[in-house]
């Protein structure tokens, strides 16, 4: 992965707002999904944070929708960035009680930003799971701020599964947001932790996600952290391989492609791309942007798995995710 891209990746958001490409053009023959699933707005105070040599802009829900309605995107889930306030993956200066009052504005901000679309636009709010006030944030974003989904970005929290209390802290929010009905988004690929890989996977399903029946997680990235590469490829397998579509574990989960599709992937990843999303099943892979404006121009171009696969995936509202 570029170093760009690993930036974007840790930050939780690639060119979200930032790269001023030009519009994509109207939809082609393959038609547009129903639901983002992985999409994010922007403050301006997150994008003055993450903004280093190249410029980040800040992206408000108005421009989301003008951008859903360019492409021909009904709804989508949109996912607060709050949790990189409280990131472990980069250094910050600030105190604990300041790093929370960040997190719950950027919380704050995603909800008023999403309110006024509440037929289109569903807001996850964020936290990092392995802060003390992690649950508390959680409740607040229910029932105060009317959100309605949880986004968990292990990487950007450094959260390493192999440590015992890091994974405990894990699956209490988890048990949680599933005790409180709430879909949740996890970007579980952490690239920080050495050699990370499908063993990882296998601990974040066999853990987390099984002993939890109420959860219904979709995996941001297919199980990686943006891009193709033999690291995505074999949490991919071990993920298909260990649920099943059609089994009671494998039917609450749900992958979504957001910036898996960018670029130039090589050939032969493409093919395997094409296998195992067709073994996972294209009905459990969600259309995600990542908010990156040409994302779906982008995918279409390249998309390798042929127009009946495409339908599938855009006629996915994302319902029993979001809803149950
Ligand atoms: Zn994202």
């Amino acid at each position: 992965m570029e170093r760009r891209d690993f930036v974007a990746s840790v930050a939780g958001t690639i060119g979200a707002g930032s790269l001023r490409r030009p519009r994509p053009g109207p939809t082609g023959a393959l038609g547009a999904p129903l639901l983002d699933a992985h999409a994010h707005v922007m403050s301006p105070l997150v994008a003055a944070r993450i903004s280093g040599r190249r410029t980040v802009e800040p992206l408000s829900a108005t421009e989301l929708i003008r951008r859903m309605d360019a492409a021909g995107i009904r709804s989508a889930a949109v996912h607060s960035t709050a949790y990189m306030m409280a990131t472990d993956a980069f250094q910050r200066d600030v105190t604990a009680e300041q790093e929370r009052r960040e997190l719950e504005t950027e919380n704050d901000f995603a909800s008023r930003e999403c309110a006024p679309f509440a037929e289109r636009l569903v807001p996850f709010l964020s936290v990092n799971p392995k802060r003390d006030h992690a649950i508390a944030e959680i409740d607040r974003g229910v029932d105060r701020l009317g959100m309605r989904g949880l986004k968990l970005h292990l990487w950007n929290s450094l959260v390493d599964t192999r440590d015992a209390e890091q994974l405990d802290r894990l699956r209490r929010v988890c048990e949680h947001a599933a005790n409180r009905g709430l879909p949740v988004l996890i970007h579980a690929f952490v690239g920080a932790v050495k050699e990370y890989g499908p063993d990882d996977t296998e601990r974040l399903v066999r853990q987390v996600i099984e002993p939890l029946p109420k959860l219904r997680v979709c995996l941001a990235h297919a199980a990686g952290a943006g891009g193709f590469g033999p690291a995505t490829q074999r949490c991919l397998e071990r993920l298909a391989a260990l649920c099943p579509a059609g089994t009671p574990l494998g039917d609450r989960i749900w992958i979504d492609m957001a910036a898996v599709l960018f670029g130039s992937a090589a050939e032969h990843l493409k093919v395997r791309f094409s296998e195992l999303v067709g073994q996972w099943g294209v009905g459990r892979t969600l259309w995600g942007s990542d908010s990156f404006e040409t994302a779906l121009a982008d995918t279409q171009k390249v998309w390798p798995l042929g127009d009946e696969a495409w339908t599938t995936v855009c006629r996915n509202d994302g319902a029993r995710w979001l809803t149950g």
